[in-house]
Formats: C-alpha cells, structure tokens, sequence
C-alpha cells in the first residue's frame, strides 16, 4: 500500500513536471506575420528561444500597403548614435550610453552593428575598446554588438583621403599596436579600415587575414597595382566607396577605378542621399551586382541632434545642415552621415531601380556573410530571430516593430 502511494505520487509529480515544461515550451513560442520580403507571400515566422523555428505561408487577403518581414538590418559602420560616440575621448560613452545607442538603432530596425572607432589617440582607442567590449556579452543588448570596425589611424594623412579624420593621430600601420587594441577589444576587431599604399600595409594585411579580421582599403590613394596586390593579400572590401577621397582627383589614376574593376572587392556605399549621387550608386550597383555591394550608414552620433555647429573633441568645427547633411567646413568633406542605415535601403531601391530582396541583401545578408556571422543576416529556421517588419512609403523605409533574438524590442506607437 504504502509502495503504491509512493508510486501514485511519483507518477503525479511526473505529470505535472511534463505539463508544467509543456506550458514553458508554449509560452516561449511566438509567431509574428508579415509579407516575406523575398518571396512575397504572407508568412507566419514561428519563433522559439530567440530562434526562427519555422517559416509558414498562410491564407491572407493581399494588403494594400502590405508590413514586410525581413531579416533585421546589419549596420557595419557606426560611429555613434542619439548623442553617444563610440569614436570619441571625452564623449558619454558608458554602458549606459551604449544601450541607449543600440535601443534607438533598434527603433531605426537596426538589429546588428559594428561600433565603429575612427582616427584617434591610442589612448583614447584602449579605452573605448576596453568599454565597448564589455558590450558584446551584455546580456541587455541581445547580441546586437558582435564586434568592432576600426576605421583608421593607418590611413593616408593627406587632406581630402584623409576625409574628417584628425591629422594628428593618422599613422604608418603597426600590427603590434594593432594587436593591443585587439586584445582591449577582447578580440571583437572584425574589420579594420586602411590604406594600402602605406608603408607595412600590405604586410598587415596579410597578418590581419590570417588572423581573420576583414581587412577593408579606405581614406587612400592607392593605385592599380596596390590595390591588386592588397586584395592578393587578403582584402574583401572597400569602405565607403567614392568617400574618403579628395575632391580633385586623375581621371585616369585614382583609386576608384582598380576598385571597381576588381570581382573579388566588396563594397560598402554610404545611401544616405548626400555622399554619393544617384549615378554614382547606380554605376556601382551595375558593376559589383547585388552580391558585392554592402549599404551603410557611416553614422556618427549626430544622428538625430538639432542643425547647427559643433565642437569635436578634438578641436574640428563640424556643420548639421537643416537637409540632415553632416559637413566638415574646414575640408570641404562630408563628416560621417546623419541617416540610419535605414534610409539608405529605400534611397538604394529609389536611384537603382533595385527589388526590395535585394536591397535588404545589400543591408542584412552580406555584412553577415562578410563577418561569417552564420547565426544571422537570413530568414531561415535555425538563425537568430533578428527581425524587422516595415512598410514601404514612397521609397522610405518605415520601421514598425524589431525582434531581436526572438524579443520585440520596438513596436512604432502610431500602429496603435
Ligand atoms: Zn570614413
């Protein structure tokens, strides 16, 4: 009697640990619907642990202005955002002011991004890195840093390719200091950004290759056989093309062309509609295809400050025009951009003509596959359930709710 008892109880206690884990598991499901922003068709994304469980196409009437579901966006170079700098010394850059960052990306349908460390002390490097790498496994932030892009210092200091960055602080590339600003990083360096034609670069590069770092050319001058032989050696990108060059430039020899001839280069293009003209995206569209061609924002952390001057840390006097042009009056360059990347997908499908699943390719897919982040960048079962879902307006991008590893951490106000 008594063993009965015992087993009675054993065998309850199985049935509602069973229901109870049942429960969990229905609990921890989620399904968000939207319009496959690849195939067209109305979708339910099921959702389990922050993971894509299934993709299911189901009966739905067709929408006028139909909400997309696409993989979330993946921003590769950010210098900064909502008044926090990741670039800067004397900034607010805290962890505070790194989630605040990511929070306000998130909104913009960003989901994934590199912080992106521009020109500087190696001082100021250190301890920005050192910062920063705690946010990689800030639990808060969902994985939204997987690392970092240096852009600089061992770019060409001439005025013009040097673009906004602070002359005193560009130098000839020193892989040991580099290494030390690797490891402040806690080794999240993904993508360096230099010019070739300096001194070591192309002995850098090859260490950097190894090593498994993107090596992108950028703020240079290199001509034809620089750039072959740097992309020889290991470099897969050019960062923000046509930018970070002087205004005057050869016809013939400058470092554009040897850029765009190349199949193996990637290319990054800034989509912010004051960078690039309408016929300079559509040439380089034309020329490295949907497959080569990576949108970003190159944002700093004037985005969304009111228009007028500014005083950066380090002395330079920088304009936010009333159009959201960001402009460096000394040099006549453009300073970093104002936009989110977000805006860069519409203006990319306005000036090329270019399908929305290619566009959002170009914004989410690529710089995934370029960082060999095989956890993202697609709408797949098995990825991380990094998702946004937006309208298309008249060539701009609205954002109406973000998942990040299977957590709406944005749902637009004006939806209720
Ligand atoms: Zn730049």
């Amino acid at each position: 009697m008594k063993y009965r008892t015992a087993f009675y109880q054993f065998s309850c206690f199985l049935l509602t640990t069973i229901f109870l884990i049942g429960t969990m598991e229905s609990k921890a499901q989620q399904v968000v619907e939207g319009i496959h922003y690849h195939t067209g068709l109305p979708v339910q994304v099921k959702i389990s642990n922050g993971i894509i469980q299934d993709i299911v196409v189901i009966d739905k009437a067709a929408e006028e202005n139909p909400v997309y579901i696409a993989p979330g966006f993946f921003d590769n170079q950010v210098n900064g955002f909502a008044g926090v700098s990741f670039a800067f010394g004397d900034s607010d850059l805290t962890p505070e002011g790194i989630e605040k960052a990511t929070r306000e990306l998130w909104k913009k349908g960003v989901t994934s991004y590199l912080p992106t460390l521009t020109t500087n002390s190696i001082e100021v490097l250190t301890s920005n890195f050192e910062l920063l790498s705690k946010a990689v496994d800030n639990k808060s932030l969902l994985g939204s840093i997987p690392g970092f892009h240096l852009e600089g210092p061992y770019i060409n200091p001439e005025d013009g390719f040097r673009g906004a960055h602070p002359k005193q602080f560009v130098k000839l590339p020193d892989w040991d200091e580099f290494m030390k600003l690797h490891v402040a990083s806690g080794r999240n360096i993904l993508q360096v950004t230099l010019a070739p034609e300096m001194e070591g670069a192309m002995d850098f590069i090859t260490k950097a290759s190894r090593e498994g770092i993107v090596v992108a050319l950028g703020h240079h001058n290199g001509d034809m056989k620089t750039v072959t032989t740097a992309i020889d050696k290991g470099a897969k990108i050019a960062t923000h093309l046509g930018n970070g060059a002087a205004n005057m430039i050869n016809r013939h020899y400058n470092p554009f062309w040897p850029q765009l001839a190349d199949d193996r280069l990637h290319i990054s293009i800034i989509g912010d509609s004051f960078h690039l003209l309408p016929e300079e995206i559509q040439v380089f569209y034309k020329v490295k295809g949907v497959e080569k061609t990576i949108i970003t924002s190159d944002v700093t952390h004037y985005a969304a400050l009111e228009p007028g001057e500014y005083k950066t840390s380090t002395g330079e006097t920088i304009e936010l025009t009333e159009g959201g042009m960001l402009r460096y009056p000394a040099q006549n360059v453009l300073y970093g951009s104002a936009s989110p990347i977000t805006k860069g997908v519409g203006y990319v499908i306005k000036v090329t003509g270019c399908t929305l699943a290619d566009a959002v390719q170009m914004a989410s897919t690529n710089p995934a596959r370029l960082y060999n982040l095989t956890d993202r960048g697609v709408l797949e079962p098995g990825k991380r359930a990094d998702l946004v879902l937006f309208t298309l307006d008249d060539f701009q991008v609205n954002v109406h709710e973000t998942w990040v590893k299977g957590e709406r951490v944005y749902e637009s106000k004006s939806e209720k």
